[in-house]
């Protein structure tokens, strides 16, 4: 493909409205274009870089035994009146009226039209399991869509969903896709972790979010470094707890006076303790009820891990008025012993001994505090924030904290759509029964942006190869030299009959600002046929991650530069 013949145009201006860099750059390099909030058109570039993770993802799918189907993006509002949605979703669905009054609305995600395909077309167990995915535009009105590729309004998904005739089929089927998953993003080239995500009432580990490592990513994850575990922050489990005592005996509960001295910290130095021995009291409002908090004093409380131990939809911190307002227990001097309201424990305060915390009377603390004996929590539970010091829960091994952009999300749905539309099948033994789900999710332009997010530096972007929209960008460094230009010409054409993705750039420009421009597009191999040509016969071969640059015989090249990449795809899988 000849560059002077493709629509790109770059910019060295960073675009103003552009935060993140993904989004910059992809402005920057001619990828896309906006129209306006949220949406965006695909460039010749930036469509090609879109198709090749759709084709990543539809192999592996297919691989999987997945189905590729094609629904509307318009939906009738009744579907979704059946399933419950039509009130439950928010604004980010976008409702409207067709000509005849009629409510529709676009597909921000399509389980109510999957599982009326299921309901009209499956009716025996004969026909399951089955598994159906597809790859298509989807609106969500994204109240703040900011970070172009990243979180668009429109954007390209790829949904996919199981039925299966019991529990057994479902776990098959989700296993199933969690390894089509792993082997999906590792062919993209992405460095990313599986994370356990939320699976709300369903239990177990039926919901993993796909995460791909990048320094912008909305989320904080906890990863090990020495096996495979890895976590968002907010689920990260604590490693098994152990004992802090102070002192073997079991002391008495005695007064002190702690006159102004609020903070762990400050309370712990003057008693002469370490933080560790004190026990913090966090006061909180679930769903409008005041909660006590413990933790170790040197722990702090995670909303989510205590939101999930109480079955609460919301918590979060009570301020010191309202605590006094309702309570006329003094904050910084609150502890669980007598302590008149609900209180629950993080599992690590139950192995402490003879610690410090709160008396219930302002500038008082109480020691030889043991739980058990001087109080009893409601709850105990795992309640605090895993920090880079933890261990990891499974190995022992160390972790580190690094935050991730979410490309997948997998979840066993169960019988939530299926039993509301009456998705149902006959069994073996000729009883009706209701189907099991399962739903899958990638956000495929995401992962566009994702990979930039991951592979970039200050002169632009750089593609993994299985997603670069080109393989090679081959310079022609003066058209006007016939030696040059012949070897430009002939390894442009030997390149693309040798099956190699070649943008050759043939456009009248200075050398400097072809180079610039291959940086910026992030192709990873870039040829340059220059003075090497009259010189020596050699064409400078230079990958665009490393930098490192060889020369090439004119002769070789086309067959090096084919067999490199082939072996670089093929180790990507
Ligand atoms: P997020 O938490 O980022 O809003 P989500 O959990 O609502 O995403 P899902 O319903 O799980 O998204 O959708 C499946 C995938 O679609 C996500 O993992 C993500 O990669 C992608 N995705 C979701 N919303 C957007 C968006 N606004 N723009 C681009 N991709 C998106
Ligand atoms: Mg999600």
């Amino acid at each position: 493909m000849r560059y002077s013949q493709l629509l790109i145009t770059t910019t060295k201006e960073m675009p103003a409205e552009a935060e993140v860099i993904s989004h910059q750059l992809l402005l920057r390099a001619g990828f896309i274009r906006k129209l306006t909030s949220g949406l965006y058109t695909y460039l010749p570039l930036g469509l090609a870089a879109l198709r090749k993770v759709e084709k990543i993802v539809r192999e592996e799918m297919n691989r999987a035994g997945a189905q590729e189907i094609l629904m509307p993006m318009v939906q009738p509002a009744d579907l979704w009146e059946e399933s419950g949605r039509w009130k439950q979703y928010g604004p980010e669905l976008l409702r409207f009226k067709d000509r005849h009054q009629r409510d529709c609305c676009l597909g921000p995600t399509h389980e109510e039209v999957v599982t009326d395909v299921a309901r009209r077309e499956i009716h025996s167990y004969r026909q399951l399991p089955v598994n159906l995915y597809q790859i298509q535009t989807k609106f969500r009105d994204e109240i703040r869509p900011r970070f172009g590729l990243m979180r668009g309004r429109e954007f390209v998904m790829k949904d996919a969903y199981s039925f299966d005739v019991n529990e057994e089929g479902a776990e098959a089927s989700y296993r199933r896709m969690r390894d089509a998953y792993n082997r999906i993003f590792k062919r993209c080239g992405l460095e990313f972790r599986a994370v356990e995500a939320d699976s709300g009432s369903i239990g177990g580990s039926f919901s993993h979010e796909f995460m791909v490592l990048a320094k912008t990513g909305e989320d904080t994850l906890v990863i090990c470094q020495s096996c495979d575990y890895a976590a968002n922050l907010e689920k990260a489990k604590a490693a098994a707890p152990v004992r802090t005592e102070n002192g073997d005996a079991m002391q008495d509960c005695v007064k002190v006076a702690t006159p102004g001295l609020k903070k762990v910290d400050k309370v712990a130095e003057f008693l002469g303790l370490d933080t560790r021995q004190v026990i913090k009291t966090m006061i909180y409002l679930a769903d409008g009820e005041l909660v006590a908090v413990l933790v170790r004093g040197d722990r702090e409380v995670q909303p989510v891990k205590l939101k999930n131990l109480l079955n609460a939809t919301d918590v979060e911190l009570a301020d010191d008025d309202t605590v006094w307002q309702k309570t006329k227990l003094p904050v910084g001097y609150i502890g669980p012993v007598g302590l008149p309201i609900k209180f629950v424990a993080d599992q690590e305060v139950m192995l402490m001994g003879n610690a410090a915390t709160g008396a219930n009377e302002k500038g008082f603390h109480l020691t030889g505090v043991n739980p058990g004996r001087d109080f009893t929590p409601a709850l105990t539970g795992d309640l605090r924030q895993v920090t880079a010091e933890d261990r990891c829960p499974l190995c022992g091994g160390a972790l580190r904290l690094t935050e991730g952009i979410e490309v997948g999300h997998i979840f066993k749905l169960g019988t939530k759509y299926s039993a509301a539309m009456n998705a149902v099948f006959q069994d073996t033994d000729g009883q009706e029964k209701v189907m099991i789900m399962g739903c899958y999710g990638i956000g495929v332009s995401r992962v566009v942006a994702a990979a930039i997010e991951q592979n970039h530096d200050a002169n632009g972007i750089i593609f993994p190869l299985p997603l670069a929209p080109f393989q090679v960008i081959l310079l022609n460094l003066d058209l006007k030299n016939a030696a040059i230009t012949a070897a430009a010409e002939q390894l442009h054409n030997e390149l693309e009959a040798a099956g190699v993705e070649v943008l050759y750039d043939d456009r009248d420009e200075r050398p400097g600002s072809k180079f610039k421009d291959a940086d910026l597009l992030g192709i990873p191999y870039r040829v340059t046929v220059g003075k090497g040509v009259e010189k020596d016969g050699t064409v400078e071969l230079r990958a665009r991650r490393s930098g490192e640059t060889v020369m090439l015989p004119l002769a070789q090249a086309t067959a090096e530069i084919a067999a490199k990449i082939k072996a670089e795809l093929a180790a990507a899988g």
